[in-house]
């Protein structure tokens, strides 16, 4: 009775099985092939790969965005801030012949290339005015620390009928958006929030997280850098999409 008693006691200790699949099949807009989307993980956002190019939701529904507004994207002037290697940063760097990646090395000189991609802080950029029709930026807002900088700095670089076409997590959806850190005097973020971080290629301390964005995000574009924004919604199986914050922001220089 005794073994029997360790056993079951063992056995309800264990975790429950938390086994999760989904997949689906459809169309990817970042390779062009027909593929299958699949998770094991219910958090779609991040999980829900195409099984040829890797890419997950938001990636596909900004290359349909960008599909959508400009067509002759591969014809254009486009600036990525803080690409990734795979999905619609890849996309436009095997297409776009003009398209110019940067990277932020805060020790390193503005406007020079480290391990051959062009350093550039969004907020205070050395591109001169009206340089690019498009400028695209990946989950890359809500780690900046002067946001009002980086839209008026995306707006000051884009010629006359240029978008810049981003992704950001509206985490606060309808509540109004709050500063969750600002920069100490350090250097380092100073967290006005419980402190958060999201994983970065680049740096292996990850990103934190400055920002939590609601739908009031296109006044605060509107004030700071006078573009309009219009925000985009895909939920579309066929092409692999379906997830949480995946809003596609569209702010058009007129
Ligand atoms: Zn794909």
């Amino acid at each position: 009775m005794d073994i029997l008693k360790s056993i079951l006691n063992k056995i309800s200790n264990l975790p429950l099985p938390s086994f999760f699949y989904f997949s689906h099949k459809g169309y990817c807009p970042c390779c062009d092939k027909r593929v299958v989307f699949r998770s094991t993980d219910n958090w779609l956002r991040d999980y829900f790969f195409c099984s040829n190019c890797y890419c997950i939701p938001r990636e596909r529904t900004l290359m349909l965005t960008i599909e959508k507004y400009f067509p002759a994207w591969r014809d254009l002037v486009i600036h990525e801030s803080s690409p990734g290697n795979r999905g619609t940063s890849a996309k436009l760097k095997k297409y776009c012949k003009k398209y110019i990646p940067t990277h932020y090395y805060n020790d390193k000189l503005l406007g020079e290339k480290v391990n051959g991609i062009r350093n550039e802080n969004l907020e205070d950029q050395t591109f001169t005015d009206e340089t690019f029709d498009l400028v695209i930026t990946q989950d890359v807002m809500e780690h900046v620390y002067e946001p009002e900088n980086a839209f008026k700095e995306i707006a000051r670089t884009l010629k006359k009928g240029g978008a810049h076409i981003f992704t950001v997590p509206l985490v606060n959806k309808f509540k109004p958006t709050e500063r969750w850190a600002i920069k100490g005097n350090d250097g380092e973020p100073y967290f006005l929030k419980t402190p958060e971080y999201h994983l970065n290629p680049i740096d292996p301390k990850g990103t934190p997280v400055t920002m939590h964005w609601g739908f009031d995000i296109v006044n605060f574009i509107r004030d700071n850098s006078g573009l309009e924004t219009t925000i985009e919604y895909i939920d579309d199986l066929n092409y692999g999409i379906r997830a949480e914050f995946i809003e596609v922001l569209v702010s058009i220089k007129e």
